[in-house]
């Protein structure tokens, strides 16, 4: 007879990460529920494409969490909901550090309160700052540089701190640049303002945009253009349920980055959006964006030893490809 699979309570699942990683549960036979406040978050995704119960509301707040506890048997929880907009973290630290920080450690309170030890969490490779080495390994020093970047590495710390003293397990992935749609079309990135590279440019393909800016071009790469790890989502949603795995199975507390370890320019990423999309994307040379390191490519390393995680996607082009087909039919 098949063991049944503890129930997963996702956070942030009707947003972009989140919702991929619920497709990818639900097929490995997860039981879901979804916690997302829907700031961000998009309900008619999770309505035609989850079949997860959707519970709209904050991580902040405790008496929910204590519900969602006590009603639903969760086993794990998978951490996504925050804020991640680096140039508003830097207005506005207080609304991240509330956000990220108090919300996760409320999150954590509860689940010590119901006993569920096994978590996954969503980090971010902002956390290294500018890198020393590249690829980056996960033993890289940490000199976040913004405050939704300390925001994540201060929750890597809770965890650490959580685990000595409560025996909680934690894996934190630690992202690079997530990228691409579910590759049957049902999901994809839809951000509200959108700030990334990929959709900007597929959204100036479809003619939403009158142009691409690329930001710098005096950078010290081959073609002065920033160089970014782009991982299709569909890889990342992957090594989420391997990490869930992972933890089920006994595994210890770990940190993680997942990054193909390939580098692509920004010139590069506008030539591939051409290629797979067959229109003519204008561009226009702009200064740099203040706060971006010149290269950012990531060791999966870890990734493949720790989970056995293999990216099915770790090229531009079939990443470009998947983010297209979803833009076309989300925004025809
Ligand atoms: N970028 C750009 N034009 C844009 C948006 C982004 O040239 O309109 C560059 C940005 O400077 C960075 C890369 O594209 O070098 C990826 O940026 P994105 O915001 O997608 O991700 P980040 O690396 O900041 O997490």
């Amino acid at each position: 007879m098949a063991v049944s699979k503890p129930t997963i309570l996702v956070t942030g699942g009707a947003g972009y990460i989140g919702s991929h990683t619920v497709l990818a549960l639900e097929a490995a036979g997860y039981p879901v529920v979804i916690l997302d406040s829907l700031e961000y978050g998009h309900r008619d995704l999770v309505e035609q494409h989850l079949k997860a119960k959707l519970i709209v509301g904050s991580t902040c707040d405790r008496p929910l969490l204590d519900h969602i506890f006590a009603t639903h048997p969760i086993g794990t929880v998978m951490h996504f909901a925050a804020y991640i907009a680096v140039g508003e973290s830097v207005q506005a630290p207080g609304k991240y550090y509330h956000n990220n920080v108090v919300g996760t450690l409320t999150l954590l309170e509860a689940m010590l309160a119901a006993n569920v030890k096994r978590f996954v969490f969503s980090s971010t490779c902002a956390i290294y700052g500018p890198p020393k080495t590249v690829p980056i390994p996960e033993d890289h020093p940490a000199n976040p540089i913004s405050p939704y970047a300390t925001s994540k590495l201060m929750v890597e710390y809770m965890l650490k701190d959580f685990d000595a003293a409560h025996d909680l397990k934690a894996v934190a992935f630690r992202y690079f640049n997530a990228a691409g749609a579910d590759p049957q079309g049902r999901l994809g990135e839809d951000h509200q303002p959108e700030t990334h590279l990929i959709p900007l440019v597929l959204l100036t393909a479809l003619g939403k945009r009158p142009s691409i800016s690329i930001f710098g071009t005096d950078y010290d790469t081959p073609d002065g253009t920033c160089i970014r790890d782009y991982i299709h989502v569909a890889d990342l949603a992957a090594a989420h349920v391997q990490g869930v795995d992972y933890l089920l199975q006994g595994g210890d507390s770990t940190f993680i980055n997942l990054g193909n370890g390939n580098g692509f320019s920004v010139r590069e990423v506008i030539e591939t959006a051409r290629q797979v999309t067959g229109c003519d994307i204008p561009a226009v040379e702009c200064d740099r964006r203040p706060g971006d390191p010149p290269r950012l490519v990531g060791s999966g390393d870890r990734a493949r030893q720790i989970l056995g995680w293999q990216p099915q996607y770790p090229d531009l082009t079939p990443i470009m490809a998947h983010a297209w087909h979803w833009h076309q039919r989300r925004h025809r």
